[in-house]
């Protein structure tokens, strides 16, 4: 690790251990869907691009195919969250879906339909 890498560290760990304590709150504590609905995209791409700037700050190498690499996979993983995490309607339950080829039907929780939901 380089200088600015030994800076920068304890500062990523401190706000990614934040952030974990607060997203786990408001999404696992918080039944109001509709609000966790509005929230989750923006937290979502927020959190991506943060991590980025980390990845950036920590002095990572200055490379193109280093960036053809992290890039992608830093929007594959965007999509993912956004994709397989649903909120249930009736009981308020954060859904992680495990399995990314099948979508859930229905609430793990409280066995709601998840499919018949106006936006
Ligand atoms: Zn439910």
């Amino acid at each position: 690790m380089g200088a600015q890498a030994e800076r920068v560290f304890p500062i990523f760990i401190g706000v990614w251990v934040v952030l974990g304590i607060v997203s786990t709150a408001f999404f696992f504590l918080n039944d109001n869907a509709a609000l966790k609905r509005k929230v989750h995209p923006p937290y979502v791409i927020g959190v991506s691009i943060l991590f980025f700037g980390f990845v950036v700050l920590m002095g990572t190498p200055r490379d193109v195919f280093f960036y053809c690499i992290l890039v992608p996979a830093i929007v594959l993983i965007t999509f993912m969250n956004l994709r397989n995490t649903k909120f249930c309607d009736t009981c308020g339950r954060t859904l992680i879906n495990q399995n990314p080829f099948v979508c859930p039907r229905f609430c793990s929780k409280c066995g709601a339909s998840l499919e018949d939901r106006t936006e």
